[in-house]
């Protein structure tokens, strides 16, 4: 018998959706039902929150989608969360359903909405980092982040057999929003010969350093992040003043990095944080964000999670030894 407070959980998906969600939503369903805790979808984020839009959970169901990338709860941003008025509608959904408590897999923004919300309502909250950027304080890795690393790594070396064969320059742009991490990953795996990143902060003189000595008589790989300050167009045109013989071609990777099918990394992430997520419930924690760290999953309070600007000094140092 559930001699537990938490008899209904709540699970949405909020922001940005991530390869490995589903999997992590399946973890919850199992371990709740385990622990004799019903489950709840709510659709489309904090919307189906507001609006009540919410399925039933099973485990038998949910375990046929681990493998699925995206989220089968879909995901969206709310305005109308932002406002109190939205909130309040939220809330007033939690106790027609008797939600006891509320899981969210998300980014930092959802976890501030989460923060916001618990101004109003005193249930507890748990956070899953769900974002292929992994800019998350307080977790190693984020959710989504392995799969796009290797969706990125499986097009950028089919793009480097092209432009082998063309001796080409092929600038490759990733994702990553104001995070180097997917373009420092998919960069140094395939060969980059350069790799720019918002965090340097110097790429324009590096890239110049780069280039100078090309001779049209071999590829060149520059793998570029989304939120670089010199962004490809930028780049192809920094590259055509130096030398405007060269053979140049763009491409983006844009959305194909968020789908396709989790790895085993991002499917073992959400498995290991959807368990952890519910325990971490049953041990009576609110308001804090699982992570792992050091292999260790641990947890971080809401207001403590921020958007993680920095790429650690390690990676920093490969990027110079292999950029030489
Ligand atoms: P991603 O990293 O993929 O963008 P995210 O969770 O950071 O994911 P956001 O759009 O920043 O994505 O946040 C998701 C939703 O959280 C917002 O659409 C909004 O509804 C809610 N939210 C964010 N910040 C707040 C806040 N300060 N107060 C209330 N709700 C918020």
């Amino acid at each position: 018998m559930n001699t537990n407070k938490i008899k209904h959980i709540g699970v949405f998906t909020s922001g940005g959706d991530s390869p490995g969600m589903n999997a992590a939503l399946y973890a919850i369903a199992k371990s709740a039902e385990v622990n004799d805790i019903k489950v709840s979808g709510f659709l489309k984020g904090y919307e189906g929150l507001i609006d009540g839009d919410l399925i039933p959970f099973k485990s038998h169901e949910l375990k046929k989608i681990t493998q699925k990338g995206g989220t089968i709860l879909k995901t969206a941003r709310s305005k109308r969360f932002l406002e109190l008025e939205g909130r309040k509608k939220a809330l007033q959904t939690l106790k027609a359903n008797k939600i006891d408590a509320l899981i969210a897999i998300g980014g930092d923004g959802t976890f501030r909405g989460l923060l916001a919300f618990s101004e109003i309502c005193d249930i507890p909250f748990i956070g899953i980092p769900g974002t292929i950027d992994n800019d998350i304080s307080g977790t190693d890795y984020t959710l989504g982040f392995d799969s796009a690393v290797n969706t990125a790594i499986e097009n950028i070396d089919k793009i480097k057999d092209t432009a082998e064969s063309h001796n080409r320059i092929f600038i490759v742009e990733v994702m990553g929003r104001d995070s180097g991490y997917i373009a420092i990953h998919s960069g140094l795996t395939t060969g980059a010969d350069a790799i720019l990143i918002p965090e340097s902060g110097k790429d324009f003189i590096y890239l110049l350093n780069k280039v100078k000595n090309y001779n049209n008589e071999e590829a060149f790989l520059v793998v570029v992040s989304e939120g670089d300050e010199l962004g490809a167009e930028l780049v192809a045109s920094k590259i055509k003043e130096i030398n405007s013989d060269v053979d140049l071609r763009i491409t983006r990777l844009v959305h194909v990095q968020r789908g396709g099918n989790p790895s085993a990394f991002d499917r073992m992430l959400g498995i290991r944080m959807g368990v952890a997520a519910i325990e971490s419930l049953l041990q009576g924690k609110k308001n804090v964000m699982v992570g792992i760290s050091h292999n260790q999953l641990h947890l971080t309070s809401f207001k403590e999670v921020v958007k993680q600007h920095q790429v650690n000094n390690e990676l920093y140092e490969l990027l110079e030894l292999f950029g030489k």
